[in-house]
């Protein structure tokens, strides 16, 4: 088994031990029935997230993230009206493969940002939690200080649907948390490629967390994932990984010398620390501090937020005319045809995908 820091001698804790492959989703039915139960009307929802109250924002929460077509439109009119008391906060996206320590970090970060005060909200981005049934990624059982902390919300990643919906989720959620008062926001996800994507775009700093002593650090990192980091951070410089930590840092700042400016003006930087232990928290958080002083003053701040809200005006309408398509019931009997056809060489996909256009389009009286 891995190394684990929790498994020495001299820490008191509680051991690691290896984990069990997760269960199947209990009953559907228990679901179908929490879905069924009276809901509150909007104006509660508002109400009671605009006060603060933790349990109307977690409802709401399950509203935006719900399948459920009638949820969907009444989450959408809460967030309209939640919308003029969001935006003041500082969302960070954090993202590492897994194993990075991204749970140990988050814990120790939120920590030392409640110290100042103010509220912590911890959302999450899996990509896998459609496939594994849920989702990993923000759990609290993972991050037992601030799990434990009143200031702190943590809720894990919304798991139905494609990636691009996931996100939304997300980031309505966002909106949800700040208009509920809380002014730091984290984003957490695995580092796989896209969905570092969708996290970036609704984020204003993008943290990355990386690990030293593999002897190949740049190698298993993707180019532009590393474009996208505004700050990069090498996690788990104790003991005798601190050499290995500096010298991975090293290698980070040189490479990034070799990627054009990021538009916002800020250098990125290069940062070790230990979230286990603790170590070069404070180093981290005053960069960020530092970060958002610079990009408010120069005006990136601003335009980062708006061109995300463009984006995801588009994404939004994407998802939306995508999932018309896909759900039309003539095209899902097409679909099936026409993808046998193509597999079987008897019509290009050029000529399949014209005729369910088409079909799709007529239909519509066009
Ligand atoms: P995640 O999968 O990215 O969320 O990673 P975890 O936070 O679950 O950490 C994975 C393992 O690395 C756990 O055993 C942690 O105790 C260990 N770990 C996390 N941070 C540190 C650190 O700063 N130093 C050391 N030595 N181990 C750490």
């Amino acid at each position: 088994m891995e190394k684990h820091p929790e498994n020495n001698e001299e820490y008191k804790g509680l051991k690691v031990n290896r984990g069990i492959d997760r269960p199947d989703t209990v009953s559907p039915y228990l679901k179908a029935k929490r879905v069924r139960k009276k809901g509150l009307s909007i104006g509660d929802y508002v109400e009671g997230i605009v006060s603060g109250n933790i349990s109307v924002l977690s409802q709401a929460v399950t509203l935006v993230e719900s399948v459920n077509p009638d949820h969907h439109a009444i989450a959408q009119e809460v967030i309209e009206k939640c919308l003029p008391y969001s935006g003041n906060s500082v969302r960070i996206g954090i993202s590492g493969v897994p194993g990075a320590g991204k749970s140990t970090s988050i814990d120790s970060f939120g920590m030392h940002v409640l110290k100042q005060g103010g509220k912590l909200a911890v959302l999450a981005i899996d990509p896998s939690s459609e496939r594994s049934k849920g989702s990993i990624l923000g759990d609290k059982t993972r991050m037992e200080q601030l799990s434990n902390h009143p200031n702190s919300f943590i809720r894990p990643s919304p798991s139905a649907g494609s990636l691009g919906g996931v996100a939304r989720k997300t980031r309505e959620s966002i909106i949800l948390c700040e208009a509920a008062g809380f002014d730091k926001i984290f984003v957490e996800t695995v580092g796989v490629g896209q969905s570092e994507i969708a996290v970036h775009s609704m984020v204003d700093f993008f943290l990355l967390i990386q690990l030293a002593g593999t002897g190949d650090e740049l190698q298993g990192i993707k180019r532009g994932i590393m474009e996208m980091a505004d700050g990069i951070v090498i996690n788990k410089a104790d003991g005798d990984n601190i050499d290995k930590a500096k010298l991975a840092a090293t290698q980070f700042k040189n490479a990034l010398h070799l990627f054009p400016a990021p538009e916002s003006g800020w250098t990125p930087q290069v940062l070790t620390y230990s979230g286990f232990y603790n170590l070069g928290i404070k180093e981290i958080w005053d960069m960020i501090d530092e970060y958002m002083v610079f990009v408010k003053q120069n005006g990136y701040f601003e335009h980062h937020r708006n061109q995300q809200s463009k984006y995801w005006m588009y994404e939004t309408i994407n998802g939306a005319l995508r999932s018309n398509f896909y759900n039309n019931t003539i095209i899902k009997d097409m679909l099936a045809d026409y993808e046998k056809s193509v597999l079987s060489g008897n019509v290009t996909s050029f000529v399949a995908a014209k005729a369910l256009l088409d079909a799709y389009f007529g239909k519509m009286g066009k």
